[in-house]
């Protein structure tokens, strides 16, 4: 069964931004203004149930997204408001401004300091990409470009398919930051060929997951890059125990002495949420039920003595070498045993030979079968494809040149070719070893 959102503001009209998800997540309580703002409607009761809205996302302090918030908790909202910080600063200035302006009008003021006051003790502030665990649903706010601490929102809700809505909220002029006027564009191109295949890496991993559950044998190997991928599994897996879909109990190694490094400085680097019981942090990476680290040799060498279904992530991500080659050699003759690789895999690696299809590999010294099941998927990479780079170019106005650098020139001249019909009269180079240019 679908989510079914429902418009209450900004239809027809670009004030009073209300928007309610799956009846229970409510984008946005904005104010209508100018035009848009009939027949006193800012006075008139929700057209939603109060009572049914576990939680309130405000994607910014713009009063037509947020000017309403105090009411709602007039009508009895009790939950949570969560923003980023630079919102809730904002918000109180912009609401406390509002309040003055209608006072000093002589109009009947929406609510009152006090109200005002009691509302912002509701909001809970969260700093951009930090998952929040509502019920069946993980929001996360997304830097938006717009003013300071916007953001669009996403949400994944986790039914029988997980499925994730973004609601952009108001895009900055090229929604990446401030730098949106550029004149010259030095891009990677790494699969400036291609399109992914668009899977949702949540669908992935819990297949896999749950076929090791329903078969209940056989372990799961994913030759992991230590530095990003080993986080976004480690927060899909967790999300997707959390949530129940797969059990506490199947064990998750990270075999990856580097990964698990990369895995604290993810920890520290990213800001953490304090206090509340709903808000997942980074930290949860590494304390969720039924993960092990296995940092040493000796736990790495003992994981097979565990004949259970289990999941092992283990570097290096094209088998170029690392703990993987000793896993692969121990599980690929097995037809219970499962791979899936989750990223890009080179011309000649060992991984790019099991990908393809090959059955005997060779490992360390010697001949393996593969009779594992083996699947690859593109979802999981950390480069964009073609149409995601070019979306990323559209962010920038005032471009004359575009320089394309870290890919292959395949994958550099497919991507130049579709450049050029759109940017005429930009210049796009693909540059040589040791060429100069001079924009
Ligand atoms: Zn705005």
């Amino acid at each position: 069964m679908g989510t079914e959102i429902d418009f209450f503001g900004a239809v027809g009209g670009v004030t009073g931004s209300c928007t309610l998800y799956d009846k229970s997540l409510l984008v946005d309580c904005g104010l209508y203004q100018g035009i848009d703002e009939k027949e006193g409607i800012n006075y008139k009761p929700f057209d939603f149930d109060v009572n049914e809205i576990e939680l309130a996302v405000i994607t910014h302090a713009h009063l037509d997204h947020s000017g309403l918030i105090a009411r709602l908790v007039k009508a009895g909202y009790r939950g949570d408001f969560l923003m980023t910080p630079q919102t809730k600063e904002l918000t109180a200035l912009v609401l406390s401004d509002m309040i003055h302006v209608v006072a000093s009008n002589g109009n009947e003021p929406l609510y009152n300091y006090r109200e005002l006051n009691e509302t912002l003790n509701q909001c809970v502030c969260v700093p951009y990409n930090t998952p929040v665990k509502i019920g069946n649903k993980i929001v996360s706010l997304v830097n938006s470009g717009h003013i300071a601490g916007s953001a669009s929102v996403a949400v994944e809700k986790y039914g029988r398919k997980h499925h994730t809505t973004i609601f952009s909220g108001d895009l900055g002029n090229g929604s990446y930051g401030n730098t949106v006027f550029a004149d010259t564009i030095i891009m990677e191109s790494t699969y400036g060929d291609k399109m992914h295949v668009k899977e949702d890496p949540y669908d992935v991993l819990y297949q896999e997951a749950h076929q090791l559950e329903v078969q209940n044998e056989g372990t799961l190997l994913i030759p992991t890059f230590s530095i990003d991928r080993a986080q976004m599994i480690l927060g899909i897996l967790r999300n997707l125990k959390l949530l129940g879909l797969i059990s506490d109990d199947l064990p998750v190694y990270l075999d990856t002495p580097m990964g698990i490094e990369a895995t604290k400085i993810y920890n520290r680097y990213f800001n953490q949420p304090k206090g509340k019981r709903t808000e997942l942090s980074y930290e949860e990476l590494f304390k969720f039920k039924g993960l092990k680290l296995t940092s040493s040799r000796q736990a790495s060498e003992a994981i097979p003595r565990n004949n259970k279904p289990k999941i092992v992530m283990a570097g290096a991500g094209m088998m170029q070498g690392g703990r993987i080659l000793r896993h692969a050699g121990y599980y690929l003759p097995d037809e219970k045993s499962r791979i899936l690789f989750v990223g890009y895999q080179s011309e000649g690696t060992i991984s790019q030979q099991i990908a393809s299809g090959e059955k005997l590999v060779f490992i360390d010294g010697q001949w393996v079968p593969v009779n594992a099941h083996v699947r690859s998927s593109g979802t999981f990479s950390a480069h964009a494809d073609q149409n995601t780079l070019v979306d990323w170019l559209h962010g920038f106005s005032g471009i004359s040149n575009i320089i394309l650098n870290h890919g292959g020139d395949k994958q550099r001249c497919e991507l130049a070719k579709r450049l050029e019909n759109e940017y005429d009269g930009v210049d796009i180079f693909i540059p040589k070893h040791r060429q100069a240019l001079t924009v």
